[in-house]
């Protein structure tokens, strides 16, 4: 939507109809894109390290829509441009992120655009979806879920990212209850509090029904925004060295 409302044409690209099925690599099928002349690369994978390997090799501009439980930059930005909408100012802005962290590619870029811009960032969620505090910048605290709540300027929930992983043990309804953004915990929140998802959410898993349409919910607003964000991104990169 972005690149159709800066009047670009886009060639969409599915690996299941595409060369990949033959056997050819992913760096070869890149190549062979940007020889057709394209602009841009718009990749998605799920190799964690595709755009360290790739991206070095291929000669137009690309942009990394998710790698792996890596990074989801453009995410990162739509979800940084959501809270600096709301609150004016990313600077000592308190953000909990509550879910699966340790799969979570969103979560892994708002870790560092947390460090970058002065937020102050608290994780939470069970022990095994956590990551590895040693490779977490120092600022990023881990806390109690309903302890937190209160005290936050924004409350981002996350998926179970199941696709990266053998289920963990907690069943969807103990999950719900002790990790679930239901009304009740919404309803602890400070007054000009919002809530963030970078979707797809699971209504009565991660996020219960009454909160996703809730005033206090931003989650569609995101999707706006990563329209926006987008255009910016794809509009900076085409003007180049210009800009
Ligand atoms: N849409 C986000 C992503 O691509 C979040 C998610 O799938 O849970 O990582």
């Amino acid at each position: 939507m972005a690149a159709k409302l800066l009047g670009m044409d886009v060639i969409n690209f599915t690996p299941e109809n595409s060369s990949l099925k033959k056997g050819e690599t992913l760096y070869d099928t890149l190549k062979t894109i940007e020889s057709l002349g394209v602009d841009t690369i718009i990749l998605r994978h799920s190799d964690d390290q595709v755009f360290e390997q790739l991206a070095p090799k291929i000669k137009c501009s690309m942009i990394n829509a998710g790698a792996g439980k890596n990074e989801h930059p453009t995410q990162g930005l739509l979800d940084l441009f959501t809270l600096y909408n709301e609150f004016q100012t990313l600077q000592g802005l308190k953000l909990l992120i509550c879910g699966d962290i340790k799969h979570s590619r969103v979560a892994g870029s708002m870790i560092v655009a947390a460090e970058k811009f002065g937020i102050d960032l608290t994780l939470c969620g069970p022990d095994e979806l956590m990551p590895d505090p040693a490779k977490l910048p120092t600022s990023v605290k881990f806390a109690d879920f309903d302890e937190m709540i209160p005290k936050v300027d924004a409350v981002m929930i996350l998926r179970i990212q199941l696709e990266r992983h053998e289920s963990f043990g907690l069943s969807a309804e103990s999950y719900f209850k002790d990790f679930g953004m239901n009304e009740e915990r919404m309803n602890k929140m400070k007054e000009k509090s919002i809530i963030m998802h970078p979707g797809p959410f699971n209504r009565n898993i991660e996020i219960a029904d009454a909160v996703v349409e809730s005033p206090r919910s931003r989650i569609f607003s995101q999707v706006e925004n990563g329209v926006y964000m987008r255009m910016s991104i794809l509009d900076w990169l085409l003007k180049g060295e210009e800009q």
